[in-house]
């Protein structure tokens, strides 16, 4: 039976990610320096700040990995902004119960969800890296006078007539072009919006994929570290795909929430205090270990490493005063 590309993505990432170590196949920006889920703690403590410093909030993240990203924030709070560590209640979405265990395992306190719309009612920050480009995506291909939608099944793609896709670039597209709809991550971040627009607070979404809509096919397979065919082996392999950021700032802002950014992540990082934080840190260290985190910082940050690719969205209430790291 023929599958539509975002079941056929959910059900094969489901299976992936309850069956791998993810990490043996990518390293992700948290494993690649401490410093990075620190700055991002000392964020979500500026952010706590401008909600008013309530006495409780919710410090949740979307996809957290094995756990490192929040490790690593609250453990910087607590030593910068002891108040904001105290009044944080962790709470985690994730859907693996393997990474939940791993994330057990290093975050004594936090609870679990399942999706967004189940996190408790609350003001909340809210810190998601690399977790919208695991969400499904819909591709449409541009065939003569219409468009087709591209569905999987016994492993190669076929299309079925439908209607134009409703994005920038469809109005122009070429023949045989392809245009990508990031439904799931467009829902999250309208729920998002929705819900930091009536309860207050504000998120960081970190991700790589173009600052403006364009047409292209992004999906993309990873298996045993190396590229592979999407459609091979569904559950045996990390499928990803952009993330489309003008689409998700223009659905934020429909839903009432202030859009900051996208900004690209070196950029970011660095008015964060980057280089600085690991400078002091590669002060303490070893030779060895010091080269070694300023390296992981120039991974981070350099253009033609992670620093353009990767870009930095905020999504906050729209009285709350202005965030750090996105400073023109
Ligand atoms: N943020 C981490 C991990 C990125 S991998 C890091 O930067 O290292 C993607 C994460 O999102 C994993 O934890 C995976 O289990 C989770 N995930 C993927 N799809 C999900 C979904 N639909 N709902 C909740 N979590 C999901």
């Amino acid at each position: 039976m023929a599958e539509r590309l975002d079941a056929f993505m959910a059900r094969a990432n489901a299976a992936y990610y309850a069956s791998h170590d993810p990490f043996a196949d990518f390293t992700t920006a948290p494993e690649i320096s401490q410093v990075f889920g620190e700055l991002l703690g000392l964020w979500a403590g500026i952010a706590w700040q401008g909600m008013g410093a309530p006495d409780r909030f919710l410090l949740a993240e979307a996809g957290p990995g094995r756990g490192s990203l929040m490790a690593d924030a609250l453990r910087a709070l607590a030593q910068a902004l002891p108040a904001c560590r105290a009044a944080a209640a962790v709470a985690l979405i994730e859907t693996s119960p393997r990474l939940r265990a791993a994330q057990a395992a290093r975050l004594a306190g936090a609870a679990w969800y399942d999706d967004l719309g189940a996190l408790p009612v609350g003001p909340c920050v809210l810190l998601a890296n690399e977790f919208l480009d695991a969400l499904p995506i819909r591709q449409f291909l541009r065939q003569g006078d219409g468009w087709q939608e591209r569905f999987v099944q016994d492993g190669r793609f076929l299309t079925r007539p439908a209607p134009a896709p409703d994005h920038p670039a469809a109005a122009d597209a070429a023949e045989g072009a392809i245009i990508e709809i990031g439904a799931a991550a467009q829902d999250f971040v309208r729920a998002l919006a929705r819900r930091l627009c009536r309860q207050g607070g504000a998120a960081l979404l970190i991700d790589y994929g173009p600052e403006f809509s364009a047409a292209g096919d992004s999906l993309q397979a990873l298996r045993d570290g190396a590229p592979a065919d999407p459609l091979a082996d569904p559950g045996g392999a990390d499928l990803t795909a952009h993330v489309d950021f003008a689409a998700l700032a223009r659905v934020g802002a429909a839903a009432g929430a202030r859009i900051v950014g996208p900004v690209p992540q070196g950029k970011f990082l660095a008015a964060l205090g980057l280089f600085q934080r690991s400078e002091r840190l590669a002060r303490s260290q070893a030779p060895r270990r010091a080269m070694a985190l300023l390296d992981a910082a120039n991974r981070l940050a350099e253009p033609d490493r992670m620093g353009r690719l990767f870009k930095v969205l905020a999504v906050c209430h729209p009285a709350m005063p202005p965030l750090p790291g996105f400073e023109p």
